[in-house]
């Protein structure tokens, strides 16, 4: 986004309201039970485009969240906002993810925050396992499979080096050695963080492409 008055307009979630229901509470992890405590709002200049700066109340703990959220401007029916501060907790992916993708995923990065980093990768590695099985590829292991996907000009030759690392370094911790030290925190950040790039390229870049398509009904 280029532009804070952008906000809503190439992106977000259906509706011209706010869906406080999908907000969850930093503090206590409640979903959507918000009171508004404080509303304020900027317009843009010889424009209908609004950016609101809202309060919220949670109405379990009394915690209390910022929220600026706009809606497209021109009636698509869009609305995007941002949320300080957030759950540090994270107990959802987006659903237009593999739902065994998803789950990985989630208990990887769960690991990384508990600092968990043999499992962290383990679970990194099951998550690009899933990503890949679910991309169709064709062979006998995992690494074929990579291999598959990187010749069909699925995954980009730096993405094939970024999965074969992250294959290797889950493999240490799916098959340990008598002696195996435990995997650097680094790399298994670093894994984690891969694992995010790979599933923004696979899944991610491909749902906007095609919401972007519906918009506008472009071919
Ligand atoms: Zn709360």
């Amino acid at each position: 986004m280029d532009s804070w008055w952008r906000l809503g307009e190439n992106d977000g979630y259906h509706g011209n309201e706010l869906a406080v229901n999908q907000i969850t509470c930093p503090f206590c992890l409640e979903q959507g039970n918000y009171k508004l405590a404080h509303h304020r709002e900027k317009s843009k200049p010889n424009s209908q485009k609004i950016l609101n700066f809202d309060t919220y109340e949670c109405g379990n703990c009394k915690g209390y969240v910022l929220v600026l959220w706009s809606a497209s401007e021109f009636g698509s029916g869009f609305h995007n906002y941002h949320v300080l501060p957030w759950p540090l907790r994270i107990d959802t992916y987006p659903n237009y993810w593999p739902e065994s993708v998803g789950r990985f995923w989630i208990q990887a990065k769960r690991n990384l925050i508990q600092e968990n980093w043999d499992a962290a990768s383990l679970m990194a590695r099951s998550a690009l396992q899933a990503a890949i099985r679910d991309s169709k590829a064709e062979g006998n292991n995992l690494k074929q499979e990579i291999e598959y996907l990187a010749r069909e000009g699925i995954l980009p030759p730096i993405m094939k080096e970024w999965s074969d690392a992250l294959r290797e370094l889950g493999n240490v911790s799916a098959h340990p050695l008598p002696d195996q030290p435990p995997t650097n925190p680094q790399d298994a950040s670093d894994i984690v963080n891969f694992l995010d790039f790979l599933l923004e390229y696979l899944y991610t870049l491909p749902h906007r492409i095609n919401e972007y398509r519906k918009r506008g009904d472009k071919k």
